[in-house]
């Protein structure tokens, strides 16, 4: 049951076996961005539809949706229909099976510029490959990215990451920040890091001819969930293709998720080469690289390496091929609705209670900023949102039943209903008294 007002629910057991296995595991868990939540990373048991099941015995509507993916909610039946039959099958064959060409069809059928695709299993590791790819089929070195976008844990890209949120140097000339002890520093040497949404600044950047790839969230939603501003994505495409620069668009995020061909299908612009994970399997390992066929056919005949043990390991596929043939248009209606009332009812929760906040983004995933007066354009913007508030009201959202990301993203699923985005509004509203109070 949902707890309220002063009985909110308890995590001592997960704290108690987070510091257990700690023994055996760094930090008690197996990804830095497990770390560090309040009051304690937690320890589940199960997940269905919009809920998780905790070791404390605590059921919490879901929105961290494993950061991202679960898409069509925990457990679908779908899958595990899908799954079941096929590791029957066996596991893994080093070599092609069926269910894996089926699984690519339906890919290069959703998204727009998806010539050819190859899969592999995280949304860091395709998209090295995509950088690869762009320095390979330009002959030139040096990528830009933009402030506060996320494009995995490598050396080469985890420079000025949403993660961090600490920016350097002037807001139109940004000073690369290193995301991690241990990182080959020169690999900043190969990157030019720029702001994004300013159109004037990339093309001028551009235009001196020696920029292998442009990499982007196309809408940045790891950090916050900001739109490209109008005829951003346009003009950077232009330019891409007038100075021979391949153009990447990382859709780990936002791929099947803000639409079936992601955010390249929603704002009509066509991407070189692109990246997806995350939803295109509803929480199984997979990831993808897409492109134009010149491009991705270097990865057959063009001597760029791609490869990977696990890359369309069979069980995982049958996962992405019941999830991709579960994102029908009526699925994108539903979301867009529910989740526009969820956050309109943030938002008018805010505002009656005097709180400085943006609600910002899509309604599939959206953003949620304290101490911010107008919508976050970019990174700078979301560096001056006021974390510690923010924490402090995730902290009594998860004691009321709901979890929501502390770095404000909010990811909805097709199992997210009226009902639940109704329980969702009254411990937000719940929340706030208290600390107002
Ligand atoms: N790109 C974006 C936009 C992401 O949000 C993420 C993960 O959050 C990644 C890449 C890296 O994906 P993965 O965690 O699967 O390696």
């Amino acid at each position: 049951a949902r707890a309220r007002g002063n009985n909110p629910l308890s995590f001592d057991k997960s704290a108690e076996l987070i510091e257990r296995n700690a023994q055996w595991m760094a930090g008690g868990v197996n990804s830095n961005f497990r770390l560090n939540i309040s009051p304690t990373p937690l320890v589940f048991e199960r997940g269905e539809g919009p809920w998780l099941y905790d070791a404390d015995g605590n059921k919490l509507i879901d929105y961290y949706l494993g950061m991202g993916p679960m898409i069509l909610g925990h457990k679908p039946q779908a899958l595990v229909d899908a799954v079941k039959q096929e590791i029957e099958k066996g596991f893994l064959f080093a070599g092609q099976t069926t269910v894996e060409a089926e699984a690519a069809r339906l890919v290069c059928e959703l998204v727009p510029s998806a010539e050819r695709m190859r899969f592999g299993c995280s949304g860091s590791e395709v998209d090295q490959a995509a950088i690869r790819l762009a320095r390979a089929a330009t002959g030139r070195k040096k990528i830009i990215k933009f402030e506060g976008h996320y494009h995995g844990w490598f050396d080469n890209v985890l420079w000025s990451t949403a993660p961090a949120l600490n920016a350097a140097g002037p807001e139109n000339a940004p000073v690369p920040v290193a995301g991690s002890k241990g990182q080959l520093t020169e690999t900043a040497d190969a990157l030019v890091v720029l702001p994004w949404n300013n159109l004037d600044l990339v093309v001028e950047r551009l235009a001196q001819g020696d920029i292998a790839g442009v990499i982007m969230e196309a809408a940045m939603c790891n950090a916050g969930a900001v739109h490209p501003a109008p005829g951003y994505l346009e003009g950077v495409r232009e330019a891409c293709t007038r100075y021979g620069t391949i153009l990447i668009f990382d859709e780990v995020i936002t791929g099947f998720r803000l639409a079936p061909g992601g955010a390249q299908e929603r704002f009509g612009v066509t991407p070189d080469l692109s990246t997806f994970g995350k939803a295109i399997a509803n929480g199984f390992p997979v990831a993808a690289i897409v492109g134009r066929a010149d491009l991705m056919e270097m990865f057959a005949t063009g001597g760029v390496v791609h490869g990977g043990t696990y890359n369309a390991q069979p069980i995982a596929m049958a996962a992405t091929v019941a999830t991709l043939m579960s994102l029908k248009p009526s699925l994108y209606a539903t979301l867009e609705e529910r989740g526009g009332r969820l956050m309109r009812g943030m938002g008018e929760i805010f505002a009656r209670a005097g709180v400085l906040a943006q609600v910002a983004g899509f309604p599939q995933v959206f953003h949620v900023a304290l101490g911010l007066d107008v919508p976050a354009r970019n990174y700078r913007d979301l560096a001056r949102m006021d974390r510690p508030a923010y924490v402090a009201l995730t902290t009594a959202l998860l004691h009321r039943g709901v979890r929501a990301l502390e770095r404000g993203a909010w990811f909805l699923s097709i199992e997210h209903s009226d009902a639940v985005i109704d329980d969702t509004l009254l411990a937000v509203e719940d929340s706030v008294r208290e600390l107002k109070a």
